[in-house]
């Protein structure tokens, strides 16, 4: 067994000099002033250990790491009605990217780019009583975690900035692939993307993913099949159009966020997740790629 902390010691002290720590997300303008000196780890392993280095236990904004809890929760409320609607392809594209909807009719090419999470929040809001606080639920029951909640100024700070997301709803909804009004559905989906976790309540969050469906608190949320299908999503979907970058320095099934966190998993192994909110020009976090690229090669813990 590698000596797991020693490892990520040895990396975030690497990391942490970096002259280039990547750009913080400013579309969004309540993330403008995060600090990009942030930085964090935090590993679970299936036997239960955890490790952690640096600002791990400092909540930041999970941002499109949210889709993928969305969707697993869409997958146990309606299973494979789901693809009816989305397909699962890679995009090849930025996250928000428009052009491709319009040509592919309306069906959004995977669930972890903007227009699928979209509808995903869709499919949430007419299967669940009260969306926001059911969806916040399942995520603080996944992590065992009431203190969970929604930064509510960073939610409205993208409600009055998000015109590409409206334009993705609206042309959804000029398709039929919206049942619920435009302004429901992005309430919703700002408010998901909204949620504030640390590196340790993530990767808590998503143990059930590397644990054949069943969460930290041994209920099983999705059946094993589900979750292989969720975690080859995140292989080759959840890294923008930076997808094939991700699975060739690190090998894992992972999801971003603008926010600079990263949760990246080896099924029946562990959970690991980073923040750092300096991120590349594909939107990625500059030292959390960097980060997971180094422990799948120091460790030689990889899905290939
Ligand atoms: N809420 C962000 C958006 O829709 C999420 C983007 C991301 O983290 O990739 O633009």
């Amino acid at each position: 067994m590698p000596d797991f902390q020693a490892i990520l010691e040895h990396i975030y002290q690497d990391a942490v000099i970096a002259s280039d720590k990547g750009t913080v997300a400013s579309y969004i303008p309540e993330l403008a002033h995060i600090d990009k000196n942030n930085f964090g780890i935090h590993l679970r392993t299936s036997d239960g250990n955890d490790y952690g280095v640096g600002n791990y236990n400092k909540p930041f904004s999970i941002q499109s790491i949210s889709k993928v809890l969305a969707l697993s929760k869409a997958i146990a409320l309606i299973g494979e009605g789901t693809w009816k609607r989305i397909d699962v392809e890679p995009s090849g594209h930025p996250f928000n990217q428009l052009a491709l909807l319009e040509i592919e009719n309306g069906i959004p090419r995977n669930p972890l780019i903007n227009s699928g999470a979209i509808v995903i929040a869709d499919i949430l809001i007419s299967n669940l009583k009260n969306p926001k606080e059911d969806f916040l639920n399942y995520v603080r029951d996944l992590t065992g975690d009431e203190t969970i909640n929604f930064n509510k100024d960073v939610a409205h700070s993208e409600k009055v900035t998000g015109f590409k997301n409206y334009a993705t709803a609206n042309l959804l909804k000029s398709f039929n692939n919206l049942n619920n009004p435009v302004e429901d559905v992005l309430d919703f989906y700002f408010h998901q993307c909204a949620i504030e976790m640390t590196c340790q309540q993530l990767t808590k969050a998503f143990f059930f993913l590397a644990n054949k469906g069943i969460c930290m608190l041994n209920k099983t949320r999705l059946t094993k099949s589900q979750a292989k299908r969720i975690n080859a999503l995140m292989l080759t979907c959840g890294f923008y159009d930076e997808a094939g970058e991700f699975a060739f320095e690190v090998g894992l099934p992972g999801k971003s966020g603008v926010g600079g966190g990263i949760v990246a998993l080896l099924p029946d192994h562990f959970v690991i997740t980073t923040w750092a909110p300096g991120l590349n020009k594909k939107g990625n976090s500059k030292l959390g790629m960097l980060t997971l690229e180094q422990f799948t090669s120091k460790t030689k813990l990889s899905i290939f």
